[in-house]
């Protein structure tokens, strides 16, 4: 069967060298063996997260850790703030795990703001709060800086941000932004197969988790703190993960992390003009876009079914056809990842000439 390759945004294309990375033979998860390769992969990982703290991998999809983090951190109240399809489910996670939870809802497309959050924080009810940098299901980017620097006002409140599709496409530097649980999805930004997810945890989280007895275990940071201290993971991981992580880590610094930043920029750059170019409006309000996919509102009324069918027949690939409660209203290009600008200008090539074939 032809590959068809991945334009959505999520999961997203991964190179043969990471599926060959992947496709390595097991050893046992408590070998010395495997301790060698989570050793290896470590220290790089910080650099990554630009921390000094422990990077951990779980290996469940990011959901994993994003319940891990309520079960560990949340015994008064989380404030979740709410753009979109994901970070509006954490609203209803946290309450599944049994905890005190309060929305900040905006409209989709539109962006958390800082000045919003301070003001519910000043209420002295929370002890925890849920972002989404970067709402994959509107492609809308929140001001994570400016955040950061609210949330520096109260110290005894979590910040738990999921940078799960922006993870590795810009600098999020963990320490300086004073964030306590900071997680990535593999299969977003990251370009790896499904079912893992990094993520850094803050001393001041550890302390808060010591505190709270019915965090769960499988899921328990101190329980991960405890196991990487050896270089091992609680339970037996998906070991795949760990050497595809170790291969894409090579590929992230051999093109070197900056190169990566300014390529992930350069090709949402393209995506937006070409967009607006076209006539096309883009969905998340102006300065919010996302840098690792662009999602277009569908202002001439594609057929988007139709786009993806010639993509498929004619050049092996699909692109997005919106999520949630604005699918076929919008779609979605993704370009995070390995994705070249030449690829991406290719790519949009092809949906000029698929707009065209559907009868646009
Ligand atoms: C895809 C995605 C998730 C969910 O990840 P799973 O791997 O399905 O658990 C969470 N947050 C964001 C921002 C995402 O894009």
């Amino acid at each position: 069967m032809a590959h068809i390759k991945l334009f959505i945004p999520g999961p997203i294309e991964v190179s043969e060298k990471t599926l060959r990375a992947f496709a390595t033979p097991m050893v046992g998860h408590r070998s010395k063996e495997f301790q060698a390769l989570y050793a290896e992969i470590k220290p790089r990982l910080q650099e990554l997260f630009v921390t000094k703290q422990p990077v951990f991998v779980s290996t469940t999809s990011a959901w994993g850790v994003m319940e891990g983090a309520i079960r560990n951190l949340v015994s008064k109240k989380v404030l979740n703030c709410m753009s979109g399809a994901f970070s509006d489910k954490w609203f209803d996670v946290a309450k599944k795990c049994g905890k005190a939870a309060e929305a900040y809802q905006v409209e989709w497309g539109q962006p958390i703001l800082a000045e919003e959050i301070d003001k519910r924080l000043a209420t002295g009810e929370f002890d925890a709060i849920t972002l989404i940098h970067n709402e994959t299901s509107t492609g809308t980017m929140n001001p994570l800086w400016e955040i950061a620097a609210v949330l520096r006002k109260y110290p005894d409140v979590q910040f738990i941000v999921d940078v799960v599709s922006s993870f590795s496409a810009m600098n999020i530097p963990f320490d300086e932004l004073g964030i306590d649980v900071l997680l990535a999805g593999t299969q977003k930004a990251l370009a790896m197969p499904a079912g893992a997810c990094l993520f850094a945890v803050s001393e001041k989280a550890f302390a808060k988790a010591a505190t709270i007895k019915d965090r769960g275990y499988y899921l328990d940071f101190l329980e991960f703190r405890k196991n990487a201290e050896s270089d091992m993971t609680p339970t037996t991981p998906s070991i795949s993960h760990f050497y595809a992580l170790r291969s894409k880590l090579d590929d992230f610094f051999t093109e070197g992390l900056e190169n990566r930043y300014a390529r992930h920029l350069a090709n949402a750059k393209l995506a937006r003009a070409w967009a607006l170019d076209r006539g096309f409006e883009l969905f998340p309000a102006a300065g919010y876009e996302s840098v690792s996919l662009t999602c277009v509102k569908n202002t001439r009324n594609v057929d988007i079914p139709k786009v993806n069918a010639h993509l498929k027949k004619t050049y092996s690939c699909v692109i997005d056809g919106g999520y949630g409660k604005i699918k076929g209203t919008t779609f979605r290009l993704s370009h995070m990842g390995d994705e070249s600008t030449e690829n991406i200008r290719l790519l949009l090539e092809w949906m000029d000439d698929a707009i065209k074939v559907a009868g646009a």
